[in-house]
């Protein structure tokens, strides 16, 4: 079954061979289309078809009434009628709007079979009539006969198979006829009869053929329109480009619904309103900035429009609800002149995001200062104008001091916040016209354009290093601020911007060795140095397996009975060339260049095992490094080195800075707990400097305060030293804390410690460093020595209690 209407199918159709002219076979649904097409085009020509058998039927009813009998001649013609009836009701019914879109096979296999019905019913008399007929009769027969092959074929040429089955019959009817001829008529005849069934038959092939292909491609075409249609419409409603036309005065028309709205109008409000205009009265409004930027491109616009050549990607900017839109308009001109057709696309985003790298590329995005790259951009300009006009100008180099604990321990955001304020404070410090930029990490940069000399520059300095002396509020937590700064001038320290940043450079690290919150001016001899500090970071790496490290051991006193408790471990680098560096000079190398992890465990390790020897109730006082602590190994390094020197937990003891508790960091604070719970005690270092604070305080209960140097050094001359130290004091007892006061060099001082119930003292009064050899020495010299109780008696004699 389902072969038989394939069969059906590929025969009532076109092959593939009479498709060649087609890209690909003509799918199912467009089979059944081309059906309909075929089986209309057919009956399209009823009417034409119907006069031509009736005028035929009639002409040979009369011309043969007397020569065949009539009741066949009447049967013939009612047939007849009713083969052509079947057609006319079909004909009707298509008439009527019954004009079915598809067909299906059986639609023109029934056409076929009418066709080859009316070619039997024609075919059928041909012999009877010829073999009757007179000369006369025989021309009127044969052309008839001849006409209606012709007209038959021609009208059913749409459909292949039906012409080839009424041709087919009514040439069989034509031979039988012609057979009835004399026998020397007979083979022309038949000759002729035969090709002109040929040409006929081959004729209405080759029409059918180029009628399924125009109704092929045809159908194809609407097809495409529509998928056209529906893509146009989807690109409409969702792309970010919005079709646009104008006509050659350069009015809107057909203005879309995505047009108007764009504009902030309705489309009836835009039909007819001249593009240019629109465009120019949105640019009134916008910023200054943009404005000259928007009326290029309009000028450029308005060029292209006037002679009539496309153009691509213009961007303007115009102002809708007081926000700048960037759109992007390209079109080209309608080809045969009548306007013009684009595409807007609002660029936005992407014009900001360019504007963005733009920044990026300029500003640091912390500061929102210049950065480094624009520097070097300004310092060029500024370098260009001194080579011009003789004058000249100075390049500050500013470096934070401190800051890179206060971003450890605070946490980077904080680390942020204190560069917005620095860069804030910076700005508002400079002179006008002078450039502030951030050239990365906590160094800020600075040009001082058309300076009188280095009297002027130092002003400026000095005014820079002020602004950034008063500490900083930041979320609650007062950060101390101070800057070192480096001045190189030019054209006296040198022309170039690369030499002039690297003298400010050295400038700078020699202000930070003179003491912080300093700045220097470049001078020659510079360069030596900073070599040396390159030297240390490269030296330092050899000093653990050269044994270069040593640590050296300093007393800690109780004050109530003059015992001495503890020694705290302080390091030292005997390096063979540089000589003995003090650690200020060393460690933060060390941190910076990740070294301190290492020097830190060899610390740890030494100074255990050196204290095993001593006497039980002494303990060792370890310093370490914020970044120690911070460490993910800590617990186990401390752990470690008690085990392999089998020092009991209780005679450790950690010194750390408050630094280390500014980040209110839950891991640091556990960490501290760990160590607590190894057994070993915690103390806090250089209290009173820097961030001082009872919060810190509150956050980790320690064993131990120890009050910086700096307000021991003064308790005898300042009162208000005192009070602090006291305060301090009250506070940590208050805390259940030890206290003790560093940096004792002044007998008197000892007994103001005492009165305020200081619990320990520790300093050159009752020792200076010294190396582990002589700890044991120094401790039996010690035994039997005066209490503080006669510190008294010992004013004026410092070198007592060290002796
Ligand atoms: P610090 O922890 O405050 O150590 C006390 C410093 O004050 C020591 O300097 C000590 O020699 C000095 N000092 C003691 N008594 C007096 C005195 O009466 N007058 C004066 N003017 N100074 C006195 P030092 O040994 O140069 O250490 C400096 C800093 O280096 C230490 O300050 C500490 O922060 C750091 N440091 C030392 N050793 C280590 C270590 O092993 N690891 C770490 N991370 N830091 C260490
Ligand atoms: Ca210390
Ligand atoms: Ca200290």
């Amino acid at each position: 079954m389902h072969t038989t209407s394939a069969t059906v199918t590929e025969s009532a159709l076109a092959t593939e061979a009479e498709l060649s002219d087609l890209v690909e076979p003509p799918s199912n649904d467009l089979r059944g289309r081309l059906r309909a097409m075929q089986v209309q085009a057919v009956l399209m020509l009823t009417p034409m078809v119907v006069a031509a058998n009736v005028v035929g039927v009639a002409t040979l009813c009369l011309t043969f009434r007397n020569d065949v009998p009539l009741p066949a001649l009447v049967a013939w013609a009612l047939a007849l009628a009713g083969g052509v009836g079947l057609g006319v009701r079909a004909w009707w019914r298509l008439r009527r709007g019954h004009a079915p879109t598809h067909a299906s096979p059986r639609a023109t296999t029934h056409a076929t079979r009418h066709a080859a019905l009316m070619g039997l019913l024609w075919a059928l008399p041909l012999p009877l009539m010829s073999s009757v007929a007179t000369p006369a009769q025989f021309l009127i027969l044969t052309s008839i006969t001849v006409g209606i092959m012709c007209a038959g074929s021609a009208a059913l040429a749409p459909i292949r198979n039906a012409t080839t089955a009424f041709l087919a019959l009514m040439s069989a009817g034509a031979l039988a006829a012609v057979l009835q001829l004399s026998a020397d008529a007979v083979a022309p005849m038949a000759m002729l009869l035969v090709v002109y069934v040929a040409v006929v038959l081959a004729g209405a092939q080759s029409w059918s053929r180029l009628f399924k292909a125009r109704v092929v491609a045809e159908l194809r075409a609407e097809g495409q329109r529509e998928v056209i249609g529906l893509l146009l419409h989807d690109f409409e409603q969702h792309a970010a480009d919005v079709l646009w036309e104008i006509d050659n005065e350069g009015h809107l028309r057909k203005v879309s619904r995505r047009m108007a709205r764009l504009l902030g109008r309705t489309e009836s409000a835009l039909e007819g309103r001249s593009l240019l205009e629109l465009l120019q009265r949105r640019q009134r409004k916008l910023r200054e900035s943009v404005a000259a930027e928007g009326e290029v491109a309009l000028r450029r616009l308005a060029h292209h429009l006037q002679d009539r050549t496309p153009f691509s990607h213009i961007e303007l900017p115009v102002s809708i609800a007081r926000r700048t839109i960037w759109w992007s308009l390209t079109a080209k001109p309608v080809e045969g002149g009548s306007g013009w057709r684009g595409v807007v696309s609002n660029v936005t985003a992407a014009r900001e995001a360019q504007h963005h790298v733009w920044q990026l590329a300029h500003f640091d995005a912390v500061t929102d200062l210049s950065n480094r790259h624009r520097f070097r951009i300004e310092l060029d300009n500024a370098l260009e104008s001194v080579r011009q006009s003789g004058e000249q100008c100075a390049v500050l180099c500013l470096d934070l001091d401190g800051f890179k604990t206060v971003n450890d321990a605070l946490g980077h955001d904080t680390g942020d916040q204190l560069l917005r304020v620095v860069g804030q404070r910076l700005q508002a410090a400079r002179r006008e016209g002078d450039v502030v930029a951030r050239l990365g990490g906590d160094e800020f940069g600075l040009i001082v354009r058309d300076v009188s000399g280095p009297d002027e520059v130092a002003l400026v300095a000095g005014r820079m290093l002020y602004a950034l002396s008063k500490p900083c509020e930041i979320g609650g937590v007062t950060v101390p601020l101070g800057a070192s700064l480096g001045i190189a001038l030019a054209p006296r320290d040198g022309q170039a911007a690369d030499v002039l940043l690297k003298h400010a450079d050295l400038a700078l690290y020699a202000a930070k060795a003179a003491g912080r919150g300093q700045f220097s001016f470049y001078t020659q001899s510079m360069g030596a140095r900073v070599v040396k500090r390159l030297d240390v970071e490269r030296a330092l790496r050899e000093a653990i397996p050269g044994k270069q490290l040593q640590l050296l051991f300093q007393p800690q006193l109780r004050l109530s009975d003059g015992e001495i408790i503890a020694f705290e471990a302080l390091l030292r680098w005997n390096h063979p060339e540089l000589g003995e560096v003090p650690p200020q000079d060393f460690i933060p190398v060390a941190e910076e260049a990740g070294m301190i992890h290492d020097i830190g465990r060899w610390v740890l390790h030494q100074a255990c095992k050196e204290a095993r020897a001593w006497p039980e109730a002494v303990r060792v006082a370890v310093n370490l490094s914020p970044l120690q602590v911070m460490a993910r190994d800590l617990r186990a390094d401390v752990a470690h080195a008690l085990a392999t020197s089998g020092l009991p937990p209780q005679r450790l003891e950690i010194e750390i800075t408050e630094s280390v508790l500014m980040a209110d960091s839950h891991s640091t604070l556990s960490k501290l707990h760990a160590l607590r719970e190894l057994g070993v005690r915690i103390a806090l270092d250089d209290f009173g400097t820097g961030y001082s604070s009872l919060a810190y305080l509150r956050r980790f209960p320690f064993d131990q305060l120890k009050i910086d140097r700096s307000f021991v050094s003064e308790i005898v001359d300042r009162p208000d030293a005192r009070a602090i130290v006291r305060a301090t004091i009250d506070m940590a007892r208050a805390l259940r804390m030890d206290t003790l006061a560093e940096g004792v060099e002044d007998p008197s001082a000892i007994e103001l410690l005492h009165e305020q119930r200081c619990g320990v003292v520790q300093g050159y009064l009752v020792a200076r460093p010294m190396p582990g050899s002589e700890v044991l020495a120094f401790l039996q010299d010690r035994a039997g020595k005066p209490l503080p109780a006669h510190a008294d008696s010992l004013r004026g004699e410092p070198g007592l209690w060290a002796a």
